[in-house]
């Protein structure tokens, strides 16, 4: 018999709360909990309701100091949380060291509050004709010969040939018309019924599937031996742009779901779903669902229990996707392993790999991490043989990789050339559209200039909120703030000593694409970056008329770089390859490259062979030889020897702590005490750890606040983790903090 559960709050985001509490159970639930509902209870001095997770459940306990609540009500039937996810929660809250209310709410799906999430409707709306064939009958003949009944009788006999039909697919019909089914139904010619939707699994498209080349089919092999031998094992497949992963993993996919597996599959960018949706559709048809973050919240709750259901067999997403409780899963591909965007950054702050790993451990599956650039932290597990590692080595259909031009823009520039394109893409462009194909070109920067001052007095207008110089945009005729999104008037004279002779430097998108239109217009001119795809369908529309030739040269920002597949794109140009090549950031050289040969497998995929311009004002840097010879095996050797005699990660970890507020002086007092309290620790302890900072940030303030960075390096991940959580503790024991925010990242992916 249950007589007690523990239960953790949802609230309880701060530690003196965050563990489970013991409820009695009352009479009138006995029978009904279960472990991974969710409950009301009263809870703290007003015994106000609050949300709680049940995650335990027991006959007797030890006596308690305490008099016991009782728990107060059900909220869902059915439990939220499978035991697996139970697991994951504490896997979150152990590794990330976040709080139990972080982990669930990030497990969960968004905006549940304290209703029952919202299942797939068991029942449908449909629409059929009276049985009464002879009053149907009467009607029809009697008003046929009336013009205004023409739509009626389309209704009517569409209904007979089709029998009973779901309103929603009557509805969504272009010759509809509402008033005359309306008009029908007032009449009782038409009626309507309420039908149990019969769920039923397409069957799997083997037409649609592509034969293998060797190189692919050697990898699909490997992929369901590790299957068949029920292990859990992380691959890393490695391969050019175009060198066929994606048919890699469908697949793999298929072989699981044969046998009863589910497959989760990951991509870093909503632009990409849609793309990667369709692939896979044509082929698992009803049985893959996608879910994203600019989908309503009640269709995200209804794919999480379809998921849980087992009504689905593939989910396709982003990040939070890597939470989605597909029974008996089996695979989870990670499309762009590398890229960023899975690491998250609120709290808590974890890597869908992290993730994904954790999970297969526990379903004895497989992690594929499907990328041509992979982190250094993955190549680095590679050759320590924790991760296996297939490589497509060979384009399709024989495709070479592009042929590279490196331009040096400071001959450019001493020849006289102001222009944002070298003569030899200027040229290269030309002949490309000349020739009937596409053109993409990169710009790492959005807006029209990107850095603005007077030729008088050298002021440069800088954001009056943050530390960064305001970016000029001409479609809003305005001045903005990529930091804080603030936007000012452009003044006609300078703030500082009132001279008209502004200038304007730095290109950005905007100025790019004006240029690109005055001398290539009538080809057709196209934009993507964060400004040109909000909405929905923003990246979509763009991407399509690309596709249909409309565009035929299409400008971007890194968000063009990545997976999508256009075979008339002969021509890639780089406008500028350093910019984030000097970041303060360890990773610089690592984001720079898989930016660089992410743009060039943009280049010759079809059967015409591609060619890559990449503009520089550092043409001497390694990176641009390895891009040039296609050398990626020397960068990985080289960084990684960088990376050790730095001692950065993979060979360590890094424990970081960012303070900020609007008060300098409390945020610069604030970090120097709590240096104190790392450096004491780390010479006292048994583990030493290397303390570099207090250090402002990158970006020294941002949104009127000010920040300040300490960063905490060790090798083992566990002992860091405990020690600046240890640091952290004891600081805030000791002193009281005020008017400064202090957050921590295990492992950041960006320095700012
Ligand atoms: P990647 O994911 O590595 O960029 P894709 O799987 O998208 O590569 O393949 C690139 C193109 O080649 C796609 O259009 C795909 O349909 C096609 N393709 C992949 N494998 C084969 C194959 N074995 N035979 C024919 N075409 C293929
Ligand atoms: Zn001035
Ligand atoms: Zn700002």
């Amino acid at each position: 018999m249950i007589n007690y559960a523990g239960i953790i709050i949802e609230f309880a985001t701060v530690s003196e709360i965050d563990r489970p509490f013991t409820y009695i159970v009352p009479d009138s639930l006995k029978n009904k909990l279960k472990i991974g509902q969710r409950v009301k209870v009263p809870f703290g001095r007003g015994s106000r309701q609050q949300i709680g997770y049940v995650v335990s459940l027991m006959e007797n306990i030890e006596p308690q100091k305490y008099r016991l609540k009782a728990i107060g009500e059900l909220i869902d039937e059915e439990p939220l949380l499978t035991s697996e996810q139970l697991e994951i929660v504490q896997f979150v809250v152990r590794y990330y060291g976040t709080s139990y209310a972080a982990a669930f709410d990030v497990v969960l799906p968004p905006g549940l509050k304290d209703n029952p999430i919202s299942k797939a409707p068991t029942h449908e709306k449909v629409y059929k004709l009276n049985e009464d064939a002879l009053k149907v009958k009467i009607y029809y003949e009697s008003n046929k010969h009336k013009q205004s009944f023409k739509k009626q009788q389309w209704i009517i006999d569409y209904l007979r040939e089709h029998g009973s039909v779901s309103a929603k697919s009557l509805e969504n019909q272009e010759e509809m018309s509402k008033s005359s089914l309306k008009t029908l139904i007032q009449k009782a010619i038409v009626e309507i019924y309420e039908e149990e939707i019969i769920w039923v699994d397409d069957p799997i498209c083997y037409n649609a599937f592509k034969m293998l080349n060797d190189e692919q089919q050697a990898a699909v092999d490997y992929m369901q031996a590790i299957e068949e031998a029920n292990v859990y094992r992380t691959v890393l497949l490695q391969g050019v742009t175009g060198s066929g992963k994606t048919e890699v993993f469908l697949h793999a996919i298929k072989n699981i779901l044969e046998k009863g597996g589910t497959a989760l599959v990951l991509v870093p960018e909503i632009a990409l779903t849609s793309q990667t949706l369709a692939r896979f559709e044509e082929r698992f048809g009803n049985r893959v669902a996608l879910t994203h973050s600019r989908m309503n919240a009640k269709e995200r709750q209804r794919i999480y229990m379809r998921a849980k259901a087992g009504e689905l067999s593939i989910v396709i997403g982003p990040r939070s996707a890597v939470f989605m409780p597909l029974p008996n899963l089996k695979l989870i591909v990670i499309d762009e392993a590398h890229d960023s965007s899975y690491k998250s950054e609120v709290d808590p702050k974890y890597h869908a790999i992290d993730i994904a790993k954790e999970r297969m451990r526990y379903h004895l599956g497989q992690v594929l991490l499907a990328t041509a650039t992979p982190s250094m932290e993955t190549y680095y597990e590679v050759q320590n043989g924790a991760y296996d590692l297939l490589r497509l080595d060979k384009r399709i259909g024989g495709a070479t990789l592009p042929e590279v031009d490196i331009v040096d823009m400071r001959l450019e520039l001493s020849n006289g050339n102001h222009t944002v394109l070298s003569k030899k893409l200027y040229s290269a462009i030309e002949a490309t559209l000349k020739q009937d194909k596409q053109v993409m070109l990169l710009i790492n920067r959005r807006g029209h200039s990107t850095f603005i001052n007077c030729r008088s007095c050298g002021y440069v207008l800088k954001c009056e909120h943050c530390d960064v110089s305001l970016t000029y945009h001409s479609s809003t005729q305005s001045l903005q703030c990529h930091y804080c999104g603030k936007t000012e008037p452009v003044p006609e004279v300078c703030p500082q000593c009132g001279s008209r002779h502004i200038r304007y430097f730095g290109s950005g998108t905007e100025k790019v694409e004006a240029y690109i239109n005055e001398c290539f217009g009538e080809y057709g001119v196209g934009r993507m970056d964060t400004d040109t795809t909000t909405g929905k369908e923003g990246h979509r529309k763009i991407l399509d008329a690309f596709r249909r030739r409309e565009i035929n040269v299409l400008i971007g920002t890194q968000m063009i770089a990545k997976g999508h597949d256009f075979p008339e794109v002969t021509l890639v140009g780089i406008l500028s390859a350093d910019a984030s090549l000097f970041m303060q950031d360890f990773r610089s050289n690592e984001r720079t490259y898989q930016l660089l040969t992410q743009a060039m497998g943009r280049a010759g995929r079809g059967e015409n062979k591609g060619k890559v311009i990449i503009q520089t004002y550092n043409p001497e840097h390694f990176i641009m030889d390895v891009v040039k010879y296609n050398k990626g095996e020397l960068f990985y050797e080289q960084e990684l020897a960088n990376r050790k005699c730095m001692g950065y990660p993979p060979y360590t970890h890094i424990f970081s702590v960012l303070v900020v507020g609007t008060d300098e002086g409390q945020v610069i007092r604030t970090i120097h005490l709590m240096t104190q309290y790392f450096r004491y620790y780390s010479d006292r302890g048994q583990n030493h750890f290397r303390v570099i900072g207090p250090s402002s940030g990158v970006i020294s303030k941002i949104g009127d606040e000010y920040r300040w960075r300490l960063l905490v390096i060790g090798d083992k991940r566990d002992k860091l983790l405990i020690y600046g959580k240890y640091c952290l503790n004891k600081f805030y024991a000791n002193e009281t903090v005020s008017g400064v925010k202090i957050q921590w990242d295990m492992n950041p992916q960006a320095m700012i």
